[in-house]
């Protein structure tokens, strides 16, 4: 969706979003509006600051009738902070409806809330601790609660509140639509989801999800052997700034970084083998452009936003479509231009073929063999037995992994 006024919304909740400046949908608005107010659950990955407090604030005020003055919805989110800062924003994109907001969390009288809640409010943005409070003092009813939203479900895993989210969960009718965002998907969040929704929509989005503008990306077909020469082809090819090269195991990284290391190229490494002190270190090289090229893993990735990133290659193709945008994400910031480069053996092939399927921005062949020599092996890999296939795995050296 290009605009606001495609989505079917009231006057008062459009004329709310103008108000607030907002023009276009950010992605993560434009994905989950349409199945929100379709009545659909919603699970969402999305950060902090990709505008999802508006992906479920809009659809919410939409659900919500203001001359009704019981709680029509319920927003659970994991810190007082967070709690303010949506309830926040609901008054702020709800200015028009007559709908009132009311955030309830630790640390706040209970009577200031209290006597909000007696002349009742229609949307209650809360902590869990506090909302359980209330439940429990019956100073706060759920069962016209129609629309829910759990909110940084991942934080509230980290901050032990699963427990509390389920039993405030339990207080809300069988029939709501629950959404849930969360910035990663931890197995707890996904059994969670699974347990609580009927048919969710899945989205996803990824604040570093590449613009075709800035960030170009190719693949190329290459067997493990091959891998090295090729590293080492396009690092005397290319220099626009540094580049970050991303293998999958600590040992694959450190090892990679000793054969750069033996050709002479400024190199550091960055993996969980490593002490804190080391990492530190490593990621300060490359801040200070004192190396050309970081070999790391990913886990230990996470923090890197060096501007001077201009290049991403993945020596080895990820299992996991968020973990390529995660990586290349690593270059092309802030507008600056970065190019990716990915090397797909043999056994890989099925993994890089799920992140072309994903892919939003085109991810092209570095040369017009590498695409024929693709589509062959993928040709190959799809008409084969699952037996077969094995074997043809072992043939070239790949390990079999689980698929999922
Ligand atoms: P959030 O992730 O919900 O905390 O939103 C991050 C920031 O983006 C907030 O300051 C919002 O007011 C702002 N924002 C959200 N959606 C839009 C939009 N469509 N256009 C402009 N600003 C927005």
């Amino acid at each position: 969706m290009d605009s606001f006024e495609e989505f079917d919304l009231s006057p008062e909740v459009l004329r709310g979003v103008k108000s607030a400046g907002y023009v276009k949908p950010f992605p993560v608005q434009s994905k989950a509006i349409g199945p929100l107010m379709a009545g659909r659950d919603v699970i969402g990955q999305a950060r902090a600051g990709s505008g999802k407090t508006a992906a479920f604030g809009i659809p919410l005020l939409h659900a919500v009738n203001p001359s009704d003055r019981r709680v029509q919805a319920l927003v659970l989110a994991p810190t007082r902070e967070l709690a303010v800062q949506i309830s926040r924003e609901l008054s702020r994109l709800g200015a028009f409806t007559g709908i009132s907001v009311l955030a309830v969390y630790g640390g706040q009288s209970m009577n200031v809330q209290l006597d909000a809640l007696r002349s009742g409010v229609n949307v209650v943005v809360g902590t869990p601790g506090r909302t359980i409070d209330h439940l429990m003092h019956r100073t706060l009813r759920l069962d016209s609660a129609r629309f829910v939203v759990v909110d940084e479900a991942d934080v509230m895993l980290d901050m032990g509140f699963v427990e509390d989210v389920e039993f405030i969960l339990g207080s809300t009718p069988a029939d709501r639509q629950l959404s849930l965002f969360s910035a990663t998907m931890p197995k707890r969040i996904v059994d969670l989801s699974e347990r609580y929704m009927k048919d969710p929509e899945r989205i996803f989005v990824d604040r570093d999800e590449p613009s075709s503008q800035t960030l170009e990306q190719f693949y190329a077909r290459a067997e493990r052997p091959e891998k090295l020469d090729l590293l080492l082809r396009i690092l005397k090819m290319d220099n626009r700034g540094s580049t970050v090269v991303f293998c999958r195991t600590r040992h694959g990284t450190a090892r990679l970084a000793k054969e750069l290391g033996r050709r002479f190229i400024s190199v550091a490494q960055l993996h969980g083998d490593l002490t804190q002190n080391q990492r530190d270190h490593s990621m300060g090289l490359l801040r200070s452009s004192r190396v050309d090229v970081l070999v790391s893993t990913d886990v230990a990735s996470r923090g890197i936003d060096v501007r001077q990133v201009g290049c991403v290659i993945n020596y080895d193709v990820p299992e996991d479509p968020a973990v390529y945008l995660h990586r290349v994400g690593r270059t092309a910031r802030a507008g600056d231009l970065g190019v990716a480069y990915t090397f797909v053996s043999r056994d890989e092939v099925a993994d890089f073929a799920r992140i072309l399927s994903r892919a939003k921005t085109p991810i092209k062949p570095l040369t017009p063999a590498d695409e024929i020599h693709l589509k062959l092996s993928l040709a190959d890999d799809t008409g084969r037995d699952g037996a077969s296939r094995r074997r043809s795995r072992n043939r070239w050296g790949g390990r079999w992994r689980r698929r999922r």
